[in-house]
């Protein structure tokens, strides 16, 4: 039988056009024609003041580390059940990660742990945005405000998820997007910058320009172009930007998809879930259809799981190590509350197939084989 990978990237419209486009204009470094034509798409799309395209997200969030001045010893608050570089960006400044529990229904962070885990430290917090499924962010733009403290959105699942009409990334003082192969629009790797606040703007360009003003230099403001303050290289060259835009020309289209597979998947699985054999996740209208998982009774039934799909060709994955409880986690950082809810599902969760190209046919045979799995086990 044909094999359902996890995940696979694809081409959906005039990528390999535009790139061979950029090479014929002969820019190739960072910054060109279909860049700026992605910084636009997501201005206005997204309704943020400025958008700047990264390598990765990994490399937005150390650029919000940097710009919100993170120094050695500055805490930052965030979910432990993440992915490393919501972390990590803020450990190379010298931060120490304070996590906290997660929401059951959601696995978003638990908003209401937020305001015991603060101290004198605390610089920042950094919510991420689950599966594309918004954070309280009321409630934690309002926590900012009363202790004076930034937002990082960690919005790397959740491009076009909205919260409240307001589109994910677009809430905090910065959000952080990633174009990984594995993400909704892909250009392989890829990342941007969301600045939602004035102030940082200026910086913000110079930090992704190895700390030089070229940009102001390029439009003109300044007459030399020179070194002015910390930073790296963290714009992606012209080729990235030229498969990128291609995408973004059917990001609804994609969009679309993704939740028609996580409708279909609701809808055929939803039985197991009467019958008390799985958990499925609370299907949110305004996400993104990012992914799709189960929550298993036990890590015992999840391995079995996996192996009763390996056999039969499905590839499904399961995550994240909570940080807390990682090596680098434990010498790094600290736990501001008790980790049950972290600990209880990371070992129980197991994410399933969700791609473009999946048909209905395979959504069937995934779901037909967790069934059959249920029925003889
Ligand atoms: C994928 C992901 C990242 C990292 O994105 P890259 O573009 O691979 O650097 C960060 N945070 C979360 C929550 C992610 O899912």
């Amino acid at each position: 039988m044909k094999p359902i990978p996890f995940n696979k990237p694809f081409i959906i419209g005039h990528e390999l056009d535009y790139i061979a486009n950029a090479v014929a204009q002969g820019h190739l470094s960072g910054d060109g024609g279909y860049t700026k034509s992605c910084h636009r798409w997501f201005e206005e799309k997204l309704g943020v003041r400025r958008a700047l395209l990264t390598h990765s997200c990994t490399a937005a969030l150390e650029m919000a580390a940097i710009l919100c001045d993170i120094r050695p010893g500055d805490e930052v608050i965030l979910p432990s059940y993440t992915f490393v570089s919501t972390a990590n960006a803020f450990v190379l400044r010298g931060a120490v990660p304070v996590f906290v529990d997660i929401r059951s229904d959601n696995l978003n962070i638990d908003e209401t742990l937020i305001e015991a885990a603060i101290t004198p430290r605390t610089r920042a917090i950094v919510p991420v945005h689950y599966a594309g499924v918004p954070c309280e962010m009321d409630a934690i733009m309002a926590i900012a405000q009363r202790h004076q403290l930034l937002v990082v959105e960690d919005a790397a699942q959740a491009l076009l998820s909205t919260c409240k009409g307001r589109a994910l990334g677009s809430i905090g003082h910065f959000g952080c997007l990633s174009f990984h192969e594995t993400k909704n629009i892909i250009s392989g790797e890829g990342g941007a910058l969301l600045v939602n606040d004035e102030r940082f703007a200026e910086r913000a360009e110079i930090v992704r320009e190895k700390g030089t003003n070229r940009s102001q230099f390029f439009r003109g403001e300044v007459d030399k172009y020179t070194w002015v303050d910390i930073g790296s290289s963290y714009l992606p060259s012209e080729l990235i930007g030229a498969f990128l835009y291609a995408q973004l020309e059917h990001a609804d289209q994609i969009t679309a998809k993704r939740c028609h597979i996580c409708t279909a998947y609701a809808a055929q699985l939803a039985s197991l879930q009467q019958a008390g054999k799985l958990r499925l996740p609370a299907f949110d209208g305004d996400s993104n259809g990012h992914m799709y998982y189960v929550i298993l009774d036990s890590l015992e039934t999840r391995t079995k799981l996996i192996a009763h799909l390996k056999a039969q060709g499905i590839h499904p994955v399961f995550h994240y190590v909570p940080l807390h409880s990682s090596p680098a986690g434990r010498k790094y950082g600290r736990t501001a509350s008790a980790m049950t809810v972290t600990d209880g599902l990371s070992e129980r969760l197991l994410r399933l197939p969700l791609h473009y190209e999946m048909s209905d046919e395979d959504i069937a045979r995934v779901s037909a084989a967790i069934h059959d799995f249920f029925i003889r086990g």
